[in-house]
């Protein structure tokens, strides 16, 4: 779930000689989400020593959640912000060096890896974990900003709970729009599904279901003006196709139009899906170079949980410290 920003690939870092004087360590961690803290925990507790650079924003899109009731082990629910700090300690407990630092090119052509940070500081790795995370992406209304957190989220099954038996909004028609809007339908009284087209795009069964559905009402052919309210979500104010106002009352506003894996700075060296994701073999966290690990929502498009990234971050640590003894020694 780490949200890093990525920047394009500097004409291969023409201000650092990548074969020049480099730190060299075994195991670096790029990303500071659940997936990137849990690889730095497992990674210094199997002693590769790991340097763990945490982006732009340290702690990654939890951070941008409040509550937090479904990762097991907090009976009565955390904060996102609590939850990564918390991470953070424990991986800082085990002695990960936890720094701050952006990626601005890397090098995976040969061994050992070679990453510069800040377009300055040159990384050569014996192995290297992805865990940049992806970032959701919003409509871009201003009011949309202002309601982050108190009504406006990209998370149905983070958020969903706190609007029972309310009436709430979905954004989008893909495939994660209608799972959210049915996700939702179970909990709420009425979802609203806005969709900007006058078809869904997902697929033919998550339509069927989405349609099939009472209590979810579909506005094809409509877009979100503003959202209003005051301190927090009241309703939205939509447009049809024909300029035409429409006003919902709804306590919440999902938007579901789609992610960005953070991948940019990777994708002349690492394999990519159609929609940016890293691609990884089988159930292991082996990216097409050997040596290089993904983890976390940079290589899921599906579940995007921080459960799940951190049992990803987990598996990628352990690959790399297998990759480390039997490729290079420790
Ligand atoms: P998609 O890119 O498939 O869909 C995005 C949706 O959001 C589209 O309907 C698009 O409209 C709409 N949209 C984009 N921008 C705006 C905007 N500014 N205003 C209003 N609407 C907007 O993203 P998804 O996240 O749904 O899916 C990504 C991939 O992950 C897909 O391949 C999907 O199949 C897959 N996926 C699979 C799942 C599964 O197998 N269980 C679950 C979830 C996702 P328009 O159609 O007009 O472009």
């Amino acid at each position: 779930m780490a949200l890093f920003k990525t920047l394009d690939i500097m004409d291969d870092s023409k201000s650092v000689d990548l074969n020049g004087d480099a730190e060299k360590i075994k195991c670096l961690i790029i990303g500071s989400g659940p997936a990137g803290y849990t690889a730095a925990i497992y990674a210094a507790r199997a002693n590769l020593a790991p340097v763990l650079y945490q982006g732009l924003e340290p702690g990654g899109q939890l951070t941008t959640t409040t509550e937090v009731e479904n990762f097991p082990g907090y009976p009565e629910g955390v904060t996102g912000p609590v939850m990564m700090e918390d991470l953070r300690k424990q991986a800082e407990r085990f002695a990960a060096d936890i720094r701050w630092g952006i990626v601005t090119a890397v090098d995976f052509s040969s061994h050992p890896h070679k990453v510069v940070i800040d377009e300055k500081h040159l990384i050569h790795a014996d192995a290297v974990i992805i865990a940049t995370g992806a970032t959701a992406k919003y409509l871009g209304l201003p009011s949309e900003d202002k309601f982050k957190g108190s009504g406006v989220s990209a998370c149905a099954t983070c958020d969903g709970f706190f609007y029972k038996g309310k009436d709430v909004a979905v954004v989008g028609g893909g495939d994660t729009a209608c799972e959210e809007a049915i996700y939702l339908s179970g909990l709420c009284n009425k979802v609203y599904l806005i969709v900007r087209k006058d078809f869904l795009r997902a697929s033919k069964v998550m339509q069927d279901r989405v349609l099939k559905t009472k209590n979810i009402e579909v506005l094809f052919g409509h877009h979100t003006k503003e959202i209003i309210g005051d301190n927090v979500v009241k309703g939205a104010i939509l447009l049809n196709n024909q300029n035409q106002e429409k006003t919902i009352t709804i306590d919440g506003f999902f938007v579901a139009i789609g992610h960005s894996p953070n991948t940019e700075v990777f994708k002349k060296f690492l394999q990519t899906d159609d929609n940016g994701y890293l691609v990884i073999k089988g159930s292991s966290s082996q990216t097409n170079i050997d040596g290089v690990f993904a983890c976390g929502d940079v290589m899921d498009p599906i579940y995007r949980q921080a459960i799940t990234a951190a049992g990803s971050g987990c598996k990628a640590a352990i690959d790399a410290e297998r990759y480390i003894g039997e490729h290079v020694g420790h």
